[in-house]
């Protein structure tokens, strides 16, 4: 089993499939967790209960019980920072207001509140998020990986260029000038993935999304976390660094940090919080979600090839849907059918007859 990608998702897949003693390879052609994995702002915050019958929904709803249990697991709270958080969703408008009634029920939505220390602008209400976690996305990532490997699995650096296929099915991964055997492969390559379109012959819309984060050393931050609807976000993190953020940029794969996303974040920041006023932020991250065209994440095996699958396309979601993904693409994988959850919403396949144009 071979394994293209060493980002959250891949070191998913392949820490569940050692738990099923199947042993992978995973190719990475960087770093481990140098993509958005090991640079995104590591929240795990649940759906609203009027999103969780969505696919999506499911999904993250099952995804946060796996966090759970991984760290309790892999200690996830001394390996990789989890932790629960006190989390605000806010509304800045009357209709966002109304937008929080509809999604969370009107008796959730608290008046203008002080609750974590952080608000003290105006806004028209806030909802408290039961069950929302942090984590340090790249440590995460590592452990996952660490313990994939204490079962078995290997980590290599290499490009991966191809894949061989003899009668429909798979039997090999090209990586940089090897050739690996395999009759089995998962394309976990993030925003990168589009690239196997050609090896798999078949869409695979998945492009990148750039996002911006600023690092705030601010003595005395208090705790928790505040969003925004229009997705920002301010946290702190164990370290007490908080990261503010975040853009929404289609840039193709550029990594520059921006004056403007700077300026933006810092003027939204301190719209809902006066204790970001005259802070200067002491770092700037850029990373790329990987976002597929209809913004459900790509999970299955695909229909070109036998021995074939894809993870790939979690966009803003990746480190919270990654547990989820690979526990459930492991099922599929090992028993050929993964009755845990439905993945139907999520078939690679469903490109091949939407057009681009509709999708
Ligand atoms: C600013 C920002 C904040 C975010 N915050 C959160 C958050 O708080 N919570 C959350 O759940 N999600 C968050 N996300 C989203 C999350 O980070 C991503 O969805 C997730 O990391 C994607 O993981 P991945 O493994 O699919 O891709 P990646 O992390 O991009 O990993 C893909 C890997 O594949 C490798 N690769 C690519 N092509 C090849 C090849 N040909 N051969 C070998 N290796 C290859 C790459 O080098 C890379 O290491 C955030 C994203 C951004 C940008």
């Amino acid at each position: 089993m071979v394994i293209c990608g060493a980002g959250v998702i891949g070191a998913s897949v392949a820490y569940n499939l050692a738990l099923r003693g199947i042993a992978s390879v995973v190719v990475e052609r960087v770093a481990v967790a140098h993509g958005a994995s090991g640079t995104a702002a590591g929240l795990l915050t649940p759906v609203p209960p009027s999103q969780e019958s969505s696919p999506v929904g499911q999904l993250a709803t099952r995804s946060m019980e796996c966090h759970r249990y991984l760290a309790e697991e892999l200690d996830g709270r001394n390996q990789y920072d989890f932790a629960e958080v006190e989390a605000l969703v806010v509304a800045t408008s009357a209709a966002e207001r109304r937008f929080l009634e509809d999604a969370y029920g009107k008796e959730r939505v608290m008046a203008p509140p002080d609750r974590n220390g952080w608000l003290d602008r105006e806004v028209a209400g806030a909802v408290a998020v039961e069950g929302a976690a942090q984590i340090h996305p790249g440590k995460y990532t590592r452990t996952l990986l660490e313990a994939a490997c204490a079962m078995g699995a290997r980590v290599v650096q290499g490009d991966v260029q191809g894949i061989r296929t003899e009668r429909g099915r798979v039997t090999a991964v090209l990586v940089s000038a090897e050739t690996v055997e395999t009759s089995r492969v998962v394309v976990a390559m993030g925003p990168w993935s589009a690239e196997a379109e050609a090896w798999l012959r078949m869409p695979v819309p998945v492009t990148p999304l750039k996002g911006q984060i600023l690092h705030y050393a601010m003595r005395d931050a208090p705790e928790g976390l505040f969003s925004t609807l229009d997705g920002n976000y301010a946290v702190r993190k164990p370290d007490g660094v908080v990261f503010a953020g975040t853009t929404e940029e289609e840039a193709g794969f550029d990594l520059s940090p921006t004056d403007e996303a700077r300026d933006g974040i810092g003027k939204w920041v301190s719209s809902v919080s006066s204790r970001f006023d005259g802070q200067m932020p002491v770092g700037q991250t850029v990373c790329l979600r990987p976002l597929s065209e209809d913004g459900l994440p790509l999970i299955g095996a695909v229909p070109t090839f036998e021995g074939a699958y894809i993870a790939a396309g979690h966009g803003r979601k990746g480190l919270m849907l990654s547990a989820a993904t690979g526990e459930l693409l492991t099922e599929l994988i090992a028993t050929g059918v993964c009755t845990s959850m439905d993945l139907g919403p999520f078939d690679p396949g469903r490109f091949r007859t939407m057009p681009r144009s509709l999708a």
